[in-house]
């Protein structure tokens, strides 16, 4: 999968890009991340990439021209008239699991970064295919919301986490939080894992950790587990959790 990020900022990505996971996918080939300066893109002295909002008010807006001009580059080098192009904005979709399998089976991904009062709403008019936020709250640039973006497609890639990795059970891969996870060492300061864990009982250590994945969802999000279809066993291992807990 190839990802050309338009940003105003590419010196934040530096972290994200070579570090943990990603580095090691970009490493192995399993990801092309390019980063583009919106203001190589702009063709005056002083390369400006900003100008005051028409009809007045506070901030910049981000002038449309280089941002087109990047994404029609980046169309012409891939040999492609369109590619999915997706502006971050806190006006867009929002952002989870789902819209995170879906970008991730795209071949080519383009993300506009905005910054100071947003972009020029031609860009979302006519030039993004998507506008994803975050979350409802207001960053002062995309680059933190692609970074979101990006890391969560690029673990769900094939190859990227290794076989040893399960992500079925992981937190909204099936519409459920995921159960509480321990390590060593069995008691810390006065504090038990849970026996079962401990146990070797592998039938009983899948039990526990549905019913708690099942609880926990409930407790938490009702919101989620009101959409997830549960099974007649789940149903009695949530009574039965709910049971244990009152
Ligand atoms: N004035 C804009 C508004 O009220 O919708 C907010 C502009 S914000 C300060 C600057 C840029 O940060 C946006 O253009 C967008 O690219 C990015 N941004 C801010 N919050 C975001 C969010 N929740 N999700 C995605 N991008 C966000």
């Amino acid at each position: 999968m190839r990802i050309d990020i338009l940003t105003l900022f590419p010196e934040m990505f530096a972290g994200l890009l070579s570090c943990s996971i990603m580095g090691r996918a970009r490493e192995r080939g399993l990801v092309d991340i390019r980063l583009h300066d919106i203001r190589d893109y702009t063709h005056d002295k002083h390369h400006v990439v900003d100008d005051y909002p028409y009809g007045g008010g506070a901030g910049m807006v981000l002038k449309p021209e280089p941002i087109f001009e990047a994404v029609e580059l980046v169309g012409k080098e891939l040999g492609l008239s369109a590619v999915p192009t997706i502006l971050l904005t806190p006006q867009g979709r929002l952002f989870n699991q789902e819209i995170a399998r879906e970008l991730a089976g795209y071949q080519h991904l383009i993300l506009i970064c905005g910054h100071y009062e947003g972009v020029d709403e031609r860009v979302a008019e006519h030039l993004a295919s998507d506008e994803i936020s975050i979350g409802d709250y207001v960053l002062s640039g995309g680059e933190v919301a692609a970074m979101a973006v990006v890391d969560c497609v690029v673990r769900l890639l094939p190859g990227v986490l290794g076989s040893e990795v399960s992500l079925d059970e992981d937190s909204h891969i099936e519409g459920l939080l995921e159960y509480p996870q321990y390590t060593r060492p069995p008691m810390y300061r006065g504090l038990a894992a849970p026996s079962i864990l401990l146990s070797g009982d592998h039938a009983g250590i899948a039990r526990w950790r549905r019913q708690q994945s099942l609880l926990r969802t409930a407790k938490r999000r009702p919101d989620l587990i009101e959409k997830v279809v549960l099974s007649q066993e789940d149903k009695k291992l949530l009574s039965e959790a709910f049971e244990i807990k009152s």
